[in-house]
């Protein structure tokens, strides 16, 4: 029999239990045993039995608790996988206890491609193995040819390359020519090169570029604000980030708003670094999203440009984020962990020690207030690149210059827009709401056409004959007759969508090439890159879009943007919505003109003296920080207080009431920090949930975590139908 010393005994059973994260609501790792043999390291991706189930987990590094030897099952695999790295462990760690998102959801994160756990299995290849063939024919002359530099080839790859069926190529390894060998698995993306094509800068993006550089080449955390106008060149500058990045042999991670939609900046990297970046995002193909996930976990892609998602890669040895247009609403994740990708892209380049770069041309007032105290580097590049000048932007009075009966188009806008077809350039309407019409109601009783499941008005959408419910996907035939009163045919449309505004367009230029574009459209993302593509090339001379087509995108000959109702995002009671709808307008009105020609942008409004719309007409965007800084600063919001958003909801209203009343009750009690409500949310009722707001305002440096997990824990469980969600820093109101 074996002889241990007890010692060694005690350490084996020690290291035999280990903490491992499961992709469930878990507050804690849960414990397994390590079988004899296997080896399980923190950050080792493993599969462990979990009830009746498998799961893929993660081991993490946190005291094991103690269990009953008797319940402790044994890990069944460890993966042959690169383990997660003690920098992303703290990242989940963190993020856990940010958003108070239980640790394992942070960790399902990580681990959405379980296929990509195994290694992709290595290709085969041939490789010549100097004899000759018994009877030589052209078609083999030919492989052998190629086959003599003496490189591995595949089979199909070979016989492709000299234009022969695989049936030659066969022939000949039956007689011994080839040895086979295994070539490693294609990478997805080839390897960037820093110095492929690098730009000749003006002189303020040089200054701005050098800035950049010095951050990446010194190393250590900081984050820089990359602020210029639309076109100024903060692409090409953040370029010269990434190719000193690239330099040191650090892995670049560029985040995108809009990733699908996003086909120029993948090119234009190409054109700077002589290989496209890999992509991010949830519409990649199941097959390529193993293979980037795989390689990333290697290292052998080295920038990657996606999504928010991207930010849960299992990057070997990132070096840089970039977050372009960082203001942009849709790096707030609002769905199981609700978490800002800009912000934890800033925590994760703190944890990693290394620069983080915000690019706007309308920052957040969150990150200028960073930048003017100091704790953010703030490069500026002033004015548009080459002659390319601003469009000329003028608000449209709708009280003087109102629309025709029944129409929505200004004749002001309307007399713009010929201008602009008769010099054969094109025109942009912008209108951020989908479908034909908002609102549909009865003439004769007055119903009008509601979910049923959600306090919202049902949209028509013309174009599929059907009335639809933006928040549920809620869809019914458009009726003729009111389901009221019976009237047939008296069924209105109230106010306009993109579609209805399509119907004016071609109603008064008939012979335009018009262009539709939301996100709804039939065909989804490859169908949009299409049109965008057809749009920059000049082949629509109207298109009429929802903010879609406000990021990113590049229309060489778009000369005049109109915006059918400026007004429209500043109706709701968020404390951004001066804020959001400056920067949207902004946005949308900096895609005219971007290659030299005089171009303008036309805001209709009826309140051109709101001080959005002096803001962007007079180009004065200075004015309105300070102004909009000013009033948060008065009212204590962030960045110079702090929120956090509770919705409670439940099958029945009361049920979702007495929840919501009674964590109100647990509140703690706090000199910094105050409760207000619960108040019905303004989104009473989606999907046939009822729901209930608490809104929990804290000074600045106040615990705002440690506030609502007190009162949380404190506070009745959620029973039956109940839930509660929590957002920290909340982005929307509903
Ligand atoms: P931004 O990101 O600030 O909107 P871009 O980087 O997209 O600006 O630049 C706007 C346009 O000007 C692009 O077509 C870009 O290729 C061009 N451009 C900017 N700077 C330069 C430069 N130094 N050399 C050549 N082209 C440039
Ligand atoms: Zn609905």
């Amino acid at each position: 029999m074996k002889q241990d010393s007890p010692e060694s005994m005690a350490a084996e059973n020690r290291s035999a239990v280990v903490p491992v994260l499961v992709p469930m609501p878990a507050e804690r790792p849960y414990s397994y045993s390590v079988p004899p043999g296997m080896t399980a390291v923190p950050g080792s991706i493993v599969r462990v039995p979990l009830g009746p189930r498998q799961v893929a987990g993660v081991v993490w590094d946190t005291p094991v608790d103690a269990v009953d030897p008797r319940k402790l099952r044994p890990i069944e695999e460890v993966f042959d996988c690169p383990p997660i790295d003690e920098k992303t462990r703290r990242f989940v760690d963190w993020i856990s206890s940010y958003t108070l998102s239980p640790p394992g959801m942070v960790a399902r994160m990580l681990l959405r491609v379980p296929a990509a756990f195994d290694p992709e299995p290595p290709l085969e290849g041939i490789v010549w193995a100097g004899s000759e063939p018994d009877r030589m024919t052209d078609a083999r002359r030919r492989v052998l040819e190629l086959a003599a530099d003496g490189l591995a080839w595949t089979r199909s790859g070979i016989a492709h390359a000299a234009g022969v069926s695989l049936t030659v190529v066969d022939g000949l390894k039956a007689q011994g020519l080839f040895e086979t060998v295994e070539i490693p698995p294609r990478p997805v993306v080839a390897a960037p090169d820093p110095g492929f094509a690098a730009p000749e800068l003006t002189l303020d993006q040089t200054s701005a570029a050098r800035t950049l550089r010095e951050k990446v080449e010194s190393g250590g955390f900081s984050v820089t604000l990359l602020d210029g106008v639309t076109g100024s060149g903060k692409t090409e500058v953040y370029f010269e980030a990434i190719a000193a990045a690239l330099e040191k042999g650090a892995q670049v991670l560029v985040l995108v708003p809009e990733i699908a939609l996003t086909q120029q900046f993948l090119e234009r990297f190409h054109d700077r670094f002589g290989a496209r970046p890999a992509e991010w995002h949830s519409d990649l193909a199941p097959k390529t999203r193993e293979r980037v996930w795989r390689q990333v976990a290697e290292g052998r892609v080295r920038v990657v440009a996606g999504a928010r998602s991207a930010l849960f890669l299992p990057f070997k040895e990132l070096g840089l984020i970039v977050i372009d247009e960082e203001h942009d609403p849709a790096y707030k994740q609002e769905d199981r962990v609700f978490y800002n990708a800009r912000d934890m892209a800033v925590l994760r380049g703190h944890l990693g020690d290394f620069p983080v770069v915000l690019a706007s041309a309308t920052p957040s007032i969150e990150s200028r207030v960073n930048a003017q105290q100091g704790r953010y580097g703030r490069v500026v590049l002033p004015g548009r690149f080459a002659e390319a000048a601003l469009p000329d932007l003028k608000a449209i009075d709708m009280r003087r210059s109102p629309p025709a009966r029944g129409g929505f188009l200004s004749p002001v806008l309307l007399g713009e827009m010929k201008r602009t077809l008769e010099r054969g350039e094109q025109s942009l309407l912008f209108l951020n709401r989908r479908g034909y019409a908002p609102l549909t109601l009865c003439r004769v009783c007055g119903h009008r056409f509601q979910c049923p499941d959600c306090s919202s008005w049902l949209v028509e959408h013309r174009f599929r004959g059907q009335i639809v419910c933006h928040h549920c996907g809620h869809a019914e035939k458009r009726p003729e007759a009111c389901p009221e009163c019976g009237a047939l045919d008296h069924l209105v449309a109230c106010g306009p969508g993109v579609e209805r505004i399509a119907e004016e367009v071609v109603g008064h230029f008939p012979d335009a090439r018009t262009i539709v574009l939301s996100s709804d459209m039939l065909g989804g993302v490859k169908r949009l890159r299409l049109e965008l593509e057809a749009i920059s090339k000049g082949e629509a001379d109207i298109v009429i879009g929802t903010q879609l087509v406000a990021k990113g995108h590049n229309f060489p000959n778009m000369t005049l943007v109109g915006v059918v109702d400026a007004d429209l995002g500043l109706a709701n009671g968020d404390p951004r919505a001066a804020e959001r709808t400056f920067q949207l307008l902004s946005q949308v009105t900096g895609r005219a003109g971007r290659t030299g020609k005089k171009s303008a942008g036309l805001l209709q409004t009826y309140q051109p003296e709101h001080p959005v719309m002096r803001a962007i007409v007079s180009g004065d965007a200075e004015t309105f920080y300070e102004r909009e800084i000013a009033e948060r600063e008065r009212a204590a919001l962030p960045p110079f207080g702090r929120l956090a958003g509770i919705v409670v909801s439940a099958a029945t209203r009361a049920e979702a009431e007495s929840h919501a009343r009674a964590l109100r009750r647990a509140a703690p009690h706090s000199k910094e920090i105050a409760v207000l409500g619960p108040a019905e949310a303004p989104l009473a009722l989606v999907a046939g949930r009822h729901r209930f707001r608490l809104l929990i305002h804290g000074e600045r440096r106040a615990d705002m975590q440690g506030f609502v997990r007190d009162l949380l824990i404190a506070g009745p469980r959620a029973r039956g139908s109940v839930r509660v969600q929590v957002d920290i820093d909340p982005q929307s109101f509903l």
